[in-house]
């Protein structure tokens, strides 16, 4: 036994050792008008969630569409502004985005988005004449992509830091990185539109992005009618494809940012053609009757629902 013991002991504190992995780093903040939570596992994680926090901020700095210092605002008043190489490919990505999705991603409504004033005091339905004018003022507007693209930052950053693993909340924006130590997937809600339990999960697994679109995140109501903040590039009203959300996982967070808002305003039929023809993204849409339909890839559980296939 007395031969026996140093390995049984050093297998016991290997046990140990296991069970007791240190907890995350953890950290809650506002940022790009949302809450954002992050939990970075690693011995670096408070570093690592600091240097986050940082990048969030200064990513809204630049992109902010209500500040009148951001850089965006100066491109929006035809100002010239020297733009670093990573600003200039980010701004070619999303042309290249709206491009893809024949325009439904358009990431130049400001002008619109300012008329219903979703996130203001006082949103109001404008008059017709008044976005058909602001149609045809293109004016950045990063609000549909940016938080998908902080998230891809962030896992770009936690692959250089001492991290093992992090799950990010970028205003239910879902940022995975790494693998958890038993292989099992990441497993991340689909919010119900109309609130209270999750709809069903989404499995993945490794460094993936999660986004959802939904009319339910940033609406006001008058005269019983809901305005949601989705709108048609096409009419400047806020989109209505029979859609209540639209959940896109994908490798890319700034692809599945950007390709949620699209497929909320392409809707179902459409969107799942655009499936079809794809093969970097898979999707989970709510439908305005309450039902389900999912791409083949998509990992859904814990709900019935329709599978879109190829
Ligand atoms: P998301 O929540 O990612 O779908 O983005 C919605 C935000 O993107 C809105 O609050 C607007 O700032 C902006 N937006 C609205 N409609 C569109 C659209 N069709 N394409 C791109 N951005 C849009
Ligand atoms: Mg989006």
């Amino acid at each position: 036994m007395k031969r026996f013991l140093p390995v049984l002991l050093s297998f016991l504190l290997l046990l140990s050792g296991c069970a007791k992995e240190q907890p995350p780093a953890q950290l809650t903040m506002f940022s790009m008008n949302t809450v954002m939570d992050l939990k970075i596992w690693g011995e670096e994680g408070d570093t690592a969630a600091q240097q986050i926090m940082q990048l969030c901020s200064r990513l809204e700095k630049n992109w902010s569409a209500t500040d009148p210092d951001s850089l965006l605002s100066r491109l929006n008043r035809g100002e010239q502004a020297e733009l670093t190489p990573e600003q200039k490919s980010l701004l070619e990505a999303v042309e290249q985005l709206s491009l893809r999705t024949g325009g439904a991603f358009d990431p130049k409504l400001h002008g619109v988005s300012q008329l219903w004033d979703f996130t203001g005091e006082s949103p109001r339905v404008p008059v017709e004449k008044e976005l058909q004018a602001a149609l045809k003022v293109p004016q950045w507007d990063m609000g549909g992509s940016l938080k998908g693209y902080a998230g891809q930052k962030a896992a770009e950053l936690l692959a250089t830091m001492k991290v093992q693993r992090a799950i990010l909340n970028l205003g239910g924006n879902i940022q995975t990185f790494g693998e958890k130590p038993d292989g099992s997937d990441w497993v991340i809600g689909v919010q119900n539109p109309d609130g209270g339990d999750y709809l069903g999960y989404v499995h993945v697994k490794g460094t993936a992005a999660v986004v959802t679109s939904g009319d339910y995140q940033r609406y006001f109501e008058e005269n019983g009618v809901r305005y949601h903040h989705i709108l048609d590039p096409e009419t400047g009203y806020p989109a209505a494809s029979g859609l209540r959300s639209v959940t896109v996982i994908c490798r890319d967070g700034l692809t599945a940012d950007c390709l949620s808002t699209a497929l909320f305003v392409m809707g179902l039929e459409e969107g799942a053609a655009f499936w079809r023809e794809s093969s970097d993204f898979e999707a989970v849409f709510v439908t305005e009757d309450g039902k389900i339909h999912a791409t083949e890839g998509a990992g859904l559980s814990g709900c019935e629902y329709e599978v879109i296939g190829k």
